[in-house]
């Protein structure tokens, strides 16, 4: 595995990928890889020839007041891992290399970018998040890029703008991966002391308690949401949001006939965590 900074060295590898025929695989991330990570490195490497992973903690898309200086990084274990699942480029670029002097350009998703995270955390989230995805695109020119369910919004974002900027990349999305006791994982639960650990499980919880109820035949949204938000105040938890959205247009969903996604977030100690199920049309 080659530990690449910059753009043009990138280029060069894929460059030569490129013409030999061979399919060019990106999994983008921002370090401190957990199983989830790991999960979608193996999609890649089961259907790539190349396979890139991009390693930046994005500025752009953290808020003034979030966890931006102290989000985990740890490039030398992060490489380890990629290595051991035989990533053949861990792109690790510096923020100058990604946002050089004079870097003036937004990409702004509207319609699907406005609810949940995008509320939560405020609109430059999103925009940070599609402009160093479309740079990541702009530099890996992937033929297909791998993206985790656990950021269910963030998929939706990425879909419209590849459908929308007519983006030659094909999205693929892959199921959360979760701790024994269903906690989603997530570089950002290292922020989780014992005590707040043992209760973050009520994210996962609250969740499937609403699903149950949804695969006994319950339609009525507002039904399935206080299924789960009893499950939460039962553990003195106020969501920041707990809401039912059409899965792909994230539109409000009052009564559950399609396939819809039921989206959590809450602080959980000093962890800001979210989390999502995905109630199936046929259920
Ligand atoms: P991050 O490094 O947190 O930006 O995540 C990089 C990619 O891994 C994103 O596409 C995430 O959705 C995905 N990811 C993060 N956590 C999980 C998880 N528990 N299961 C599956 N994918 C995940």
């Amino acid at each position: 595995m080659r530990i690449l900074r910059t753009i043009a060295e990138v280029r060069a590898v894929v460059e030569n990928t490129r013409h030999a025929g061979h399919r060019v695989g990106l999994v983008p991330t921002m370090g401190a890889f957990h199983d989830g990570h790991v999960s979608l490195m193996r999609e890649a490497r089961k259907n790539n020839d190349l396979v890139v992973v991009s390693l930046f903690v994005n500025p752009t898309q953290f808020g003034a007041n979030e966890d931006l200086s102290s989000y985990p990084r740890d490039e030398h274990a992060d490489a380890a891992r990629a290595e051991q699942e035989g990533v053949d480029i861990l792109f690790a670029p510096d923020a100058a290399e990604i946002y050089p002097d004079g870097f003036a350009t937004s990409i702004h998703v509207s319609g699907v970018t406005e609810m949940l995270d995008g509320a939560s955390r405020g609109p430059h989230h999103f925009d940070g998040v599609a402009t160093v995805v479309t740079k990541l695109f702009g530099i890996v020119r992937p033929d297909v890029a791998y993206f985790g369910q656990k950021d269910a919004q963030q998929i939706a974002v990425i879909r419209r703008l590849v459908r929308d900027l007519d983006l030659d990349v094909r999205i693929e999305a892959s199921p959360i991966v979760r701790e024994a006791d269903g906690l989603a994982m997530s570089s950002r639960n290292v922020y989780l002391d014992p005590a707040a650990r043992a209760q973050a499980t009520v994210l996962n919880r609250a969740l499937d308690a609403a699903a149950a109820l949804h695969e006994s035949g319950e339609r009525d949204g507002d039904s399935i949401l206080k299924a789960a938000g009893r499950v939460l105040a039962d553990e003195g938890i106020t969501p920041e949001y707990l809401e039912l959205r059409d899965a792909l247009t994230l539109q409000t969903v009052t009564r559950v006939e399609d396939d819809a996604l039921l989206a959590v977030a809450a602080r959980v100690g000093a962890a800001r965590l979210i989390d999502n199920h995905i109630l199936k049309r046929s259920a």
